[in-house]
C-alpha cells in the first residue's frame, strides 16, 4: 500500500485488517487498468483468486428496486431495456467501491422468468443488453466480466419435462455468455443440488471458463434434494466446479457456519456471499425474518430495513471468511456500495471509494481535530 494509502487508512474508522495481498484491478482508479492487468492475470480469476481474495459485488435487482427501477416480486430487471444507463452506472458504483468482478444482470433474465412476466419474446435481446453493459464496464475498469446463471424456479427431479426446460434455460443463457466473451461464470441461488449440476454441465458444454457454482440455503440446513451443502459442494467440486460455496439468503451469522463445512469439505476456492441482513438461528433466512415493529410480519422483500447489516458487520464477516480460508467473497441482495467497500477494506483492499470511509476527527461535534472549537466538543454529550 502506497504510504498515502497507508495514511488514510490509519485515519479511517473502521479498524483495518493487514493487506494479505495486493491484487486490485481497480485501486487505482474507476478507468484505470490496475496491478490486476500489469501481472497478466486481469481476465484470470483462478490465478486472482491464488494471490488473494476476490470480491464479487451482487444483489443488483434489490438495489435496482430500491432505486425505483425493478419491481420487488418478479424481480426481472426489465430496467436493461428502460434505462441500461442506471445499470451501467451501479456496475461502476460496486467496481469503484471495490468490486473485482463485473457480473452481468441476466440473474432472472431466463425463459421461465420472462414467460412469467409476458416478455419471453424479449429473452435474447435482454440476455445480450446485460452482457453488453456489464463487458464494457469490466473492459473499462480492468475488472473480471462474469456470465450469470440462477435458479429457474421449475427445476423437479420427478419431472422430465421440467428438468428438459432447465437444461434448455441454462443451455440458452450460457450461449449468450460465450458468445459475449465472459471471462467465467456464476451459477448460483439454488436450492436444489441437481439443479446446481445441470447449470455445471451446461457451463462444461459450451465453454472452457471457470465456474463459480454457489447455493442459497434456506431455513432447512439441507438443500431440497436433501444433501448438506458441504456434500453438495463436493459433489460439484468433482463435477469440475473451481468455485463452490453459499450465496443469498442467509446472512453472515447463519451462513458462516455452513461455509466452515465448506472448507472442511472440499479442496478447490470456497465462495461466501451472504445477504447483508441480521438473520439469527430461529430466523436463519431473510425470507424468514419477521418484523415484531411490525405485527411479526414477514419483513421480505422490502420491509427489510431494520434488519439491515452495518459496513462494521460486513467488514467482520468478510475478515472472518478470509481468515476461514473462503477468498471468493461477495454480499448479495441488499448490498449497497457501502458494504461492499466495506468489505473490500477488510481484506486489507483500499478502492476508489475509500478515499471517503469515514474519519471522524473533523466532525463537528464528536472530532478530535484542533480545529474543532471546544463550545461544540464540550456539549458532545448531548449531542
Ligand atoms: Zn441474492
Amino acid at each position: 500500500m502506497p504510504t498515502k494509502a497507508k495514511k488514510k487508512a490509519k485515519s479511517a474508522g473502521l479498524k483495518r485488517a493487514r493487506a494479505p495481498q495486493r491484487v486490485s484491478a481497480v485501486k487505482s482508479g474507476g478507468a484505470a487498468k490496475g496491478a490486476g492487468a500489469a501481472r497478466g492475470i486481469e481476465r484470470d480469476l483462478l490465478a486472482r483468486l491464488k494471490a488473494g481474495a476476490v470480491i464479487c459485488a451482487e444483489g443488483y435487482v434489490f438495489e435496482l428496486e430500491r432505486r425505483g427501477y425493478l419491481q420487488a416480486g418478479a424481480f426481472v430487471p426489465e430496467v436493461l431495456f428502460e434505462h441500461p444507463e442506471v445499470v451501467e452506472q451501479l456496475h461502476l458504483d460496486f467496481v469503484h467501491a471495490g468490486s473485482d468482478v463485473t457480473e452481468a444482470l441476466t440473474y432472472y433474465v431466463h425463459r421461465e422468468k420472462l414467460r412469467v412476466i409476458g416478455r419471453e419474446k424479449d429473452l435474447a435481446a435482454m440476455n445480450r443488453i446485460a452482457l453488453r453493459i456489464a463487458r464494457k464496464v469490466a473492459r473499462r475498469t480492468g475488472t473480471l466480466f462474469a456470465g450469470d446463471l440462477c435458479n429457474t424456479n421449475i427445476y423437479d427431479p420427478n419431472d422430465a419435462k421440467a428438468l428438459k426446460e432447465v437444461e434448455r434455460i441454462f443451455d440458452e443463457q450460457v450461449g449468450w455468455a460465450v458468445e459475449a466473451g465472459v471471462d467465467f461464470f456464476v451459477a448460483e441461488t439454488f436450492a436444489w443440488a441437481g439443479e446446481a449440476e445441470l447449470a455445471l454441465k451446461a457451463i462444461q458444454r459450451q465453454s472452457k471458463a471457470p465456474a463459480v457454482v454457489t447455493f442459497a440455503m434456506h431455513q432447512e440446513a439441507i438443500l431440497r434434494d436433501g444433501l448438506t451443502p458441504a456434500e453438495a459442494c463436493r459433489r460439484l467440486e468433482q463435477a469440475g466446479a473451481d468455485v463452490v460455496g453459499l450465496n443469498c439468503h442467509r446472512g453472515p451469522a447463519t451462513m458462516m457456519p455452513m461455509i466452515r463445512d465448506i472448507r472442511a469439505a472440499v479442496k478447490c476456492h470456497v465462495a461466501a456471499l451472504p445477504v447483508p441482513y441480521r438473520t439469527t438461528p430461529q430466523q436463519p433466512s431473510f425470507m424468514a425474518l419477521t418484523d415484531p415493529c411490525c405485527d411479526n410480519r414477514r419483513a421480505f422483500p422490502v420491509g427489510l430495513d431494520p434488519f439491515l447489516a452495518t459496513r462494521a458487520e460486513i467488514f467482520d464477516f468478510g475478515r472472518e471468511a478470509f481468515a476461514l480460508g473462503a477468498r471468493y467473497l461477495g454480499v448479495c441482495c441488499g448490498a449497497g456500495p457501502h458494504h461492499i467497500r466495506a468489505l473490500a477494506e477488510s481484506v486489507g483492499r483500499h478502492p476508489p471509494a475509500s478515499r471517503y470511509s469515514v474519519d471522524m476527527s473533523r466532525h463537528a461535534y464528536f472530532g478530535t481535530d484542533r480545529m474543532i472549537r471546544r463550545i461544540q466538543t464540550e456539549y458532545r454529550d448531548k449531542a
